[in-house]
């Protein structure tokens, strides 16, 4: 095992190009599709990885990487950090800086229970809906904002609702950080009871899945007006890591995880694909409220 610090560009040489098909469904059971070689984006393989994102790393290992965006919230983030410190479990918090700024006891105490702080942006606006300027602007000042609480260098941005264009890469990268995105979600943003969203989660795991997961009960925009789930963060964590652990799967936090695999890189440009809303009512079954179709 190599650590990513060892090698000489910013792109590992053992980085994993794939279609995002290769990816699979963020939801879909375990395991995903073998990641096979592919002729053009083997030869184009340098040129693209600069605006490839890493969606998780390739592993046989029964490891994955817990991520939980959009915190820190002190009505739901301290009750969580005791779950996974009571469970021995660290875990990877992106952030948003205006949050972090607001709350960073919060913050602190993530890194004093080891967990890993990346960047989740500043107020959750999405970067590809703003100027590039503007978006490098907002980019810079929030990365500075959360590096002044770490104290260390933020070398990962998710961007908000996994949207990147050429300009956010561009962004991105002059600013030093990869862009991570995700290969398992819980679907977390939906109001059901914590079990189904543990549920979903435990089945889409495989081995190298970075998993989407959301630290705050906040609003999300409806088709009917802004919907707050109620479900609590922590009790979705322990019935979790009840699952990852039935399932024999162990977690790391993600900056060990790229340390020690492969990444797996693929090109999204476009938003990942999201839930159709007429598809929901069958999906949610005897769940009446139609949340959106986006993640947060
Ligand atoms: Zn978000």
């Amino acid at each position: 095992m190599t650590a990513r610090s060892s090698s000489s560009g910013p792109f590992p040489a053992r980085s994993v190009l794939v279609r995002r098909g290769t990816i699979g469904d963020f939801d879909a059971p375990g395991p995903r599709p073998p990641l096979v070689p592919d002729g053009i984006l083997h030869w184009a393989k340098w040129g693209l990885l600069p605006i490839s994102s890493i969606m998780r790393v390739a592993t046989h290992e029964p490891v994955i990487s817990l991520t939980y965006d959009d915190g820190p919230d002190p009505a739901e983030t301290p009750e969580l950090l005791d779950v996974l410190a009571a469970r021995g479990v660290r875990a990877t918090f992106f952030v948003l800086s205006d949050r972090v700024t607001a709350h960073p006891g919060i913050v602190r105490r993530m890194l004093v229970e080891g967990h890993d702080v990346q960047l989740h942006g500043d107020d959750h606006t999405d970067m590809t809906t703003v100027p590039a300027p503007e978006a490098v602007r907002r980019l810079r000042r929030a990365k500075a904002a959360v590096e002044a609480v770490t104290g260390h260098r933020i070398r990962s941005f998710r961007p908000t609702y996994g949207a990147v264009n050429l300009a956010t890469f561009l962004g991105v990268r002059a600013l030093g950080m990869d862009v991570v995105i995700w290969s398992a979600w819980a679907e977390d943003w939906f109001d059901v009871p914590a079990q189904q969203i543990a549920d979903r989660a435990v089945q889409a795991l495989h081995p190298g899945a970075v998993v989407l997961l959301h630290d705050t009960n906040d609003p999300v925009p409806t088709p009917a007006g802004p919907t707050r789930p109620t479900v609590s963060r922590a009790e979705v964590a322990d019935r979790l890591l009840d699952g990852v652990s039935a399932s024999g799967f162990r977690t790391l936090p993600l900056s060990q995880m790229l340390d020690r695999y492969p990444p797996v890189r693929s090109l999204t440009f476009r938003r990942p694909r999201l839930r159709n809303i007429a598809a929901l009512p069958q999906r949610l079954g005897s769940v009446s409220r139609a949340m959106n179709s986006s993640t947060r």
